[in-house]
């Protein structure tokens, strides 16, 4: 099968790889729809994650299972499925309280690399769940985007209490910070303001509910917000980059007794404790529980009540995965979907 590989930072090679197979009774092996190239994939494409030798890359995916192992109850081949980053057992204390990222058995969900043809899920039952039938192909960009961007926002919007009668504030304007958006309307909110210096992203932003669009950052950013909440603050803020700068710029911005939610994956983000101390606010995040959501968004989708896949705004086959990493790193694209 074909399959991408990053050797080093700016290389990403597609090549010959060893088509995935069943190793664990319960893993399944999975035919990939679509896949994608995640933000998080840039950290070690620019250098500032270390690359792991030749890496198979990917963990975003949708597609039709292939095989499953034997002890495989849940899924059956032929099913169209999806599953999110962490492959989870869906059964122990952590999972059913619904942190499903944190499972005792938590493990790579593409633990082969989803940017291929084929890809290998541990713990099948857990992590993957089927959708009602096989997909039109117009839902595709959007089931995959459940996979990890929505399902991410989905919960930086949950874990903010975003809801009927917030004020919500979203901190970036990547694909997760986009998808925050619509979470906070689907779950109610009655304002929105979308912190962003993009006019393409400012537009999609305002589709998907955002109400005021504020092109300031840091200190200036969070007096904007300020100006526009009587002083107060938003009662809820959506932190999507995982910058010092991101981070205090959404801790600032929260009123106090208000909620953080945070999911841009942390880079060298020290928080002040005497500030936090009397900022009164609330902080919650870290790795999205995509799993808890999934059945509630594939129904949202299915049902055609949203569109997240309006974040793809760049189709490439998987072929030419290198020039989608190049689009994404050089803010061509919001998000690159990879068609094997
Ligand atoms: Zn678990």
């Amino acid at each position: 099968m074909r399959g991408v590989i990053m050797h080093a930072p700016g290389d990403v090679r597609v090549e010959d790889r060893e088509t995935p197979t069943l190793v664990e009774t319960t893993d399944a092996i999975l035919r990939v729809a679509a896949a994608c190239v995640c933000k998080s994939d840039l950290w070690p494409y620019r250098g500032i994650e270390a690359v792991d030798g030749p890496a198979p890359m990917g963990h975003e995916y949708v597609g039709v299972v292939e095989q499953v192992g034997e002890d495989v109850e849940n899924i059956e081949v032929g099913d169209f499925v999806l599953g999110s980053f962490f492959a989870s057992d869906n059964t122990c204390e952590i999972c059913r309280a619904g942190y499903q990222t944190h499972c005792v058995h938590r493990q790579p969900g593409a633990a082969t690399g989803a940017q291929s043809q084929y890809v290998r899920v541990p713990l099948a039952d857990g992590t993957l769940v089927a959708t009602p039938g096989m997909p039109d192909d117009d839902l595709i960009p959007s089931l995959l985007a459940a996979s990890d961007v929505l399902g991410t926002g989905w919960f930086a919007a949950v874990a903010a209490e975003a809801g009927p009668g917030k004020t919500v504030a979203v901190v970036g304007d990547g694909a997760v910070g986009l998808l925050g958006v619509l979470a906070a309307k689907q779950l109610g909110a009655e304002r929105i303001i979308t912190m962003s210096r993009h006019a393409d992203r400012q537009a999609l932003a305002r589709e998907f509910g955002a109400t005021d669009i504020v092109t300031e950052r840091g200190d200036e950013g969070v007096a904007r917000v300020k100006e526009l909440t009587g002083g107060l603050g938003a009662h809820s803020v959506i932190e999507a980059v995982g910058t010092q700068e991101s981070m205090m710029q959404a801790i600032r911005s929260t009123r106090p007794g208000g909620h953080v939610g945070y999911v841009g994956v942390a880079h060298d983000v020290a928080l002040p404790g005497e500030e936090l101390f009397f900022s009164g606010v609330h902080l919650h995040g870290g790795p999205a529980p995509v799993r808890r959501f999934l059945p509630e968004l594939i129904e949202l989708i299915w049902d055609r009540t949203i569109d997240p896949g309006r974040v793809f705004d760049l189709t490439l086959p998987l072929e030419q995965a290198a020039e989608g990493y190049r689009a994404m790193d050089e803010r061509r694209a919001i998000k690159v979907l990879l068609a094997p």
